[in-house]
Formats: C-alpha cells, sequence, structure tokens
C-alpha cells in the first residue's frame, strides 16, 4: 500500500514544485492548471460486469469508499460539474460500476460499501463486482480510497485496504469532509488516521468539497496516476 500510494504522489509532488507541469497530453492547449479535470467529463454509462471492455480503451482511475463517504460529491467537485455523479439519496443500493469519460481516461466510481442494511446477497454480489474489479481489471491505474476524516477506519475499511494492498494498485487516500473539523483537528486527524492504517501521513490527501480543499492536489495525483504528466 505505502509503496503503491507513495508513487502518484511523490509525482504529484515533483509537478507541483517545478510549475504548472504538463498537462495529459490530448488537451494540452486547453486543460486549466487551477480545475485540471474539470474538462469535458461526461457519463458514459453503468455497468455490472466488473471487466466490461470501454471503448476507446484507456487507462481508468476508480473511486472507492464506505456509502455516504461524500464519494459522488468529490467527484463532481474533481469534474467541476455539479450534478454529474448523483449525491445518492439511497446510498448502499447500486451494484454498478459507473464510468465517466475524462480527456485520456476514466474515472470508475465503485459502489460504496458497508452500508448497514445490505443483506447477504447483497454483499456477497458487492465483493463479486469489486474484488474482480481491483484483482483483475487490467486498464487499472489507481484507486482513489476514501476516508471520512472524522472516523477511526472501520472493520469495513480495514478489509477494504487488504484488497488494496492484495491488488497491488497505486492508492491515493482521501481523506473528505475536511470542513467539518476545526483547524487544529484537520491537523492532528490524518496523522491519527495514517497511524491507524500503518501509512505515512504524506499518503493522505485532506480534501473538503465544500470548501474546495485539497481537490486540486488530488485532481493533480490522478493524473500523475494515469501518466499525464509522463
Ligand atoms: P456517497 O454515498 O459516498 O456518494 O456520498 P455523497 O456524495 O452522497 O455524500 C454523503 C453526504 O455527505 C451528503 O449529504 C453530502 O452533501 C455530504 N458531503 C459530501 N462531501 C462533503 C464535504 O466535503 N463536506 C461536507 N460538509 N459535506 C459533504
Amino acid at each position: 500500500m505505502r509503496k503503491a500510494s507513495g508513487r502518484a504522489g511523490e509525482r504529484a509532488r515533483g509537478r507541483q514544485g517545478s510549475g504548472h507541469g504538463r498537462p495529459p497530453r490530448d488537451e494540452a492547449a486547453v486543460v486549466s492548471p487551477a480545475r485540471p479535470l474539470a474538462l469535458s467529463a461526461s457519463f458514459v454509462g453503468s455497468f455490472p460486469d466488473p471487466l466490461v471492455r470501454l471503448e476507446p480503451a484507456l487507462p481508468e482511475v476508480a473511486l472507492i469508499g464506505r456509502s455516504n463517504v461524500g464519494k459522488s460529491t468529490l467527484l463532481n467537485a474533481l469534474t467541476g460539474r455539479p450534478g454529474l455523479a448523483r449525491v445518492s439519496a439511497t446510498p448502499g443500493k447500486t451494484t454498478l460500476l459507473n464510468a465517466f469519460r475524462l480527456p485520456g481516461f476514466y474515472l470508475v466510481d465503485l459502489p460504496g460499501y458497508g452500508y448497514a442494511r445490505a443483506g447477504k446477497a447483497a454483499r456477497a454480489s458487492y465483493r463479486r463486482l469489486v474484488d474482480r474489479y481491483l484483482l483483475e481489471r487490467s486498464t487499472l491505474a489507481g484507486v482513489v480510497w476514501l476516508l471520512d476524516v472524522r472516523h477511526q477506519p472501520s472493520k469495513g475499511d480495514l478489509e477494504m485496504q487488504d484488497l488494496l494492498v492484495r491488488s497491488g494498485r497505486p492508492v491515493l487516500v482521501a481523506l473528505t469532509k475536511g470542513d467539518k473539523l476545526t483547524r487544529s483537528a484537520q491537523l492532528a486527524r490524518p496523522r491519527e488516521i495514517a497511524a491507524a492504517l500503518g501509512l505515512q501521513e504524506d499518503q493522505l490527501q485532506l480534501t473538503s468539497s465544500t470548501t474546495r480543499v485539497g481537490i486540486d492536489d488530488l485532481a493533480e495525483s490522478i493524473l500523475a496516476a494515469v501518466g499525464g504528466t509522463g
């Protein structure tokens, strides 16, 4: 996890250090450095098959987290398109992948885990979808794993960490809802969560979809993971 998480982050940090860096190749003239993902994001579709072929074949970054962690809201904030991902009224109901096309890559929204009222069958079909997607998908370049900054990682979060480690994918940890903390807690909580997960603090990105804190840094790391700065 640690090595995997560090890779994209290091590249992103290197990029920040040298000015705006290079935008993704196929949109070089028009990507705004201030809002790197806020460009031609469009919904591709919802898919029950974890190995569905997307056309054209492009690298993917997946978003995953517990239901209600703020995943849809983060996706909207990252793409600058309010309403692109529906902010869920009924968490945990979906067992579909939702794919969004961005310049040169896809963002894939995986269904949230840990929905308290999900039955045994729903949990089993969730595992089938997400395990296969994370373990077998050849186009998967990295995963953004969302954790609510206010809470200690749950049992479901720790199970997800195991799966992510097994998958060997580069992982960026995005801490959500940073605006709900005081300034001092914004400094303390990432350290505590990093310790609980056995990670370094600089492997976690504090974000808030409300104030946009950390959103552009996260976007830069995603672009680095799909080779946008290469
Ligand atoms: P999902 O189930 O992971 O897709 O979570 P949603 O995006 O639907 O968000 C769950 C709830 O958290 C909604 O009421 C959002 O408005 C709220 N939320 C999400 N992100 C933030 C944030 O950064 N700050 C605050 N204050 N609320 C947030």
